[in-house]
């Protein structure tokens, strides 16, 4: 059985392998058991009952939440050949007749349907007159209360199924939970051992996480990297969505928003917009997204905080369904915590604690120096072991330098007590900051021994800190009032009988950027994807119903020019080729000639191609140093690694802090722009207050010198005149 499934794989589907779980699912409902699966996003679970559907005598009925997502099942299958058909309001009368009589004759092997619309009398009797192989359940959560999107019609699906006991049952759901997974285990009456449960890393997301700064340059500097590539904005608010969207037409981009405040037909436009490639960047609320299968959605860009991590999980696992490297990145801003405890403050009390347990989860991915997966995919119950990812901006930065950052944790901690550990750290950071608010003066704070003592750390600086202080065990914070309290370890560390250390970079870091490997001609793919365009507008559905995107990339990899080749890439089944196999081949071979290119041999090598370029093993900062120390300058380092000068002076650095010594050189002293004076003062600052933080060097310096230059000149420091001192 499971050969014959293999081959339909590559006929109608054009691939060669099975991803996790597709086979084990398959099997298990050939044997006609009941079974549910939970995959993540674009894991493939649609596979899971289109190859049975495919090998059953008889009708598999899938039942489906949304008009949208049945259009795309169904418009998808027919482009490979296959007879699906679909029942609902979009329909005219006459297509609606004319898919019932298909039905009737029995010319259909999948039926998509709402579970209104199955309910109905006359859906039944006309089923009842066919023989109903299977019966799959799509986005089965909506069968649960504790689901996010309950559909009580759903509830009625388990009554239905006693009327049709030969059809076997499949359900399938991206939603984790583990309370949602019993319910729908226990109302469908499953048996448990049918479950299948796919991890929930997503593989080929690639996980950035920003502090939020000039967040105009840094939205513009990341959609830099995605030129004509598909992708979605989030904001929080509908004002946001409209504003981004002005500013983005404005810088030339192509834009459409998204948010509940427009019409249902407008919104309807810009969805069918996005999707057909017309537009390329949709910036929207979180009402964007349910019923969206755009496989190529290459960039996700958080602007503001989402609402926890499972709707930050669930929005970003709307890039990269096609398996291709795609990128996310969630520009955070403490500023924004505020906003969300304001939505907080706005529900029922008894929510409230979840919500800021939620929040905390959601802070906690943000401040990790450990690989984002390890918190999100914690959050889901699922441990992640690997030490390295290669595909998280903190898994790339390698390991970072932490600093002893006791004697502040003392400030701190002791300045809590002074103040009776009934105030939250905004409140501590002002006695700290000697800040002359209100506040202070009422409590008469500004007596406290601790009142003025840490203005070597900036506002954002000590917030940063107070929550390393909370992750660490040394403090812990009042649900309600966020009033801070001492723990055991704290006075540990008061009694200076515990160090405390912290990574003090993050706040300024400027994180290595990773482009998607171009190994393919991107002259022929541009020509590939207009063609791919101009098919899909002439049969009226989206470009990636005629080929996905890998399948151009493939093209434009091995330039086939025969039926052979063409078959052997992924995504070219029989029915396909024969569609558009010719259109294709021809642009290839037109292509090839006027370049001189030959085809070049798949020769099987599968699932052979990767996207991204993953640096495992020795961090980054390790090879730059490396190789500086070598000999390569510092240019040549910024054109290898294809980063900016200042992420080359940041893995130098690093490798310093790491013990290495630098070779003496004049690199440095050619990229300052100061004056060979001024230089040397700074040297003589750096002698004196040491090289750790930069703080005491800029303000001995009266905040003349920027930090750019102070990075320069440390660098030069420690590489030539430490030595000698
Ligand atoms: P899900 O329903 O889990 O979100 P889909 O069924 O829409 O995911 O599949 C996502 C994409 O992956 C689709 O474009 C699908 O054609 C593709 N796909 C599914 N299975 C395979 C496979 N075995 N090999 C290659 N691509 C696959
Ligand atoms: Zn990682």
């Amino acid at each position: 059985m499971i050969k014959a499934a293999q081959k339909i794989l590559k006929d109608i589907f054009g691939y060669d392998d099975f991803r996790p779980l597709q086979k084990e699912v398959i099997e298990n409902v050939l044997k006609k058991k009941d079974t549910l699966c939970i995959m993540p996003t674009g894991s493939g679970k649609s596979l899971c009952y289109q190859i049975p559907a495919l090998l059953f005598d008889g009708l598999t009925i899938v039942v489906s939440p949304l008009i949208s997502l049945m259009e795309d099942q169904v418009n998808q299958l027919e482009a490979l050949g296959v007879e699906a058909l679909m029942l609902n309001s979009s329909l005219s009368a006459d297509e609606y007749q004319k898919n019932i009589q298909l039905i009737q004759q029995s010319k259909a092997r999948l039926l998509y349907l709402a579970p209104e619309t199955l309910l109905m009398g006359r859906t039944l009797a006309l089923l009842e007159s066919q023989k109903v192989a299977a019966f799959i359940i799509d986005e089965a959560h909506c069968i649960s209360e504790w689901g996010h999107d309950f559909r009580p019609e759903y509830r009625q699906l388990m009554d239905l199924r006693e009327r049709f006991p030969q059809a076997v049952c499949l359900a399938l759901t991206a939603t984790a939970t583990q309370r949602v997974q019993q319910d729908i285990q226990k109302s469908l009456r499953f048996d448990k051992s049918a479950s299948f449960v796919a991890s929930f890393n997503r593989e080929n997301l690639f996980l950035e996480i920003k502090q939020k700064s000039q967040s105009a340059e840094q939205t513009l500097d990341f959609l830099a990297r995605f030129p004509d590539q598909s992708g979605i904005i989030y904001c929080l608010s509908r004002k946001q969505v409209d504003e981004m969207a002005e500013f983005l037409q404005g810088e030339g981009y192509s834009v459409r928003p998204y948010h509940a405040g427009l019409s249902s037909e407008v919104r309807q436009q810009n969805q069918a917009s996005f999707i057909r490639d017309d537009t390329q960047i949709m910036v929207a609320t979180i009402a964007f997204g349910m019923g969206i299968n755009k496989p190529n959605v290459r960039f996700v860009l958080h602007f503001d905080l989402p609402g926890n991590i499972e709707s930050y999980y669930q929005q970003i696992g709307r890039a990269g369904r096609d398996g291709l490297r795609a990128d996310c990145l969630f520009l955070f801003a403490y500023g924004d915590i505020r906003k969300i405890k304001y939505f907080i403050g706005q529900k029922k009390e008894s929510e409230q604690v979840v919500a800021h347990t939620q929040l905390n989860a959601l802070v906690g991915l943000a401040e990790t120096n450990d690989c984002r997966r390890i918190p999100l995919l914690t959050y889901f119950g699922e441990t992640y072991n690997d030490a390295n990812c290669g595909m998280c901006d903190n898994c790339l930065a390698g390991d970072q330098a932490s600093r002893d950052v006791t004697i502040p944790a003392q400030q701190f901690l002791s300045c809590v007590k002074h103040s009776k550990q009934i105030f939250g750290a905004g409140h501590i950071i002002d006695i700290l900051r000697g800040s002359k608010s209100q506040k202070v003066k009422k409590f008469g704070h500004q007596e406290l021994s601790t009142y003025g003592i840490g203005k070597d750390f900036s506002k954002p600086e000590w917030f940063y800190l107070s929550r390393q202080f909370v992750q660490k065990g040394l403090l812990t914070q009042d649900m309600h009032h966020g009033s801070l309290k001492l723990t055991a370890k704290a006075w540990e560390v008061l009694r200076g009988q515990l160090n405390i250390s912290a990574p003090m970079e993050e706040l300024q870091k400027k994180r290595p950027q990773t482009k998607t490997e171009q190994t393919y001609d991107s002259k022929l793919f541009e020509l590939l994807r207009q063609l791919r365009k101009t098919l899909a507008d002439s049969s009226n559905v989206p470009p990636y119903v005629i080929f996905p995107d890998k399948t151009l990339i493939e093209m434009a990899i091995y330039f086939p020019q025969s039926e052979a080749a063409m078959l052997e890439l992924h995504g070219v089944g029989k029915v396909k080729f024969v569609k558009y196999g010719s259109s294709f081949k021809q642009t290839i071979a037109e292509y090839c000639q006027v370049n001189q290119v030959t085809e070049k041999p798949k020769g099987g090598s599968s699932g052979k191609l990767t996207s991204s370029s993953k640096t495992i093993g020795t961090p980054r900062h390790q090879v730059v140093g490396k190789k500086f120390n070598s000999g390569s300058t510092i240019e040549e380092l910024r054109e290898e690694f294809k980063v900016q000068n200042k992420t080359v002076l940041d893995h130098l650095y690093k490798y310093c802090l790491d013990g290495n010594v630098l070779r003496g050189n004049s690199d440095f002293l050619e990229l300052s722009q100061l004056s060979s004076r001024i230089q040397s003062d700074v040297c003589k600052a750096f002698k004196q207050y040491g090289t750790l933080t930069l703080r005491p060097v800029f303000e001995a310096l009266g905040q003349e010198v920027s930090f750019e230059e102070l990075k320069i000149i440390r660098l030069h420091y420690l590489a030539n005149e430490q030595k000698n001192t």
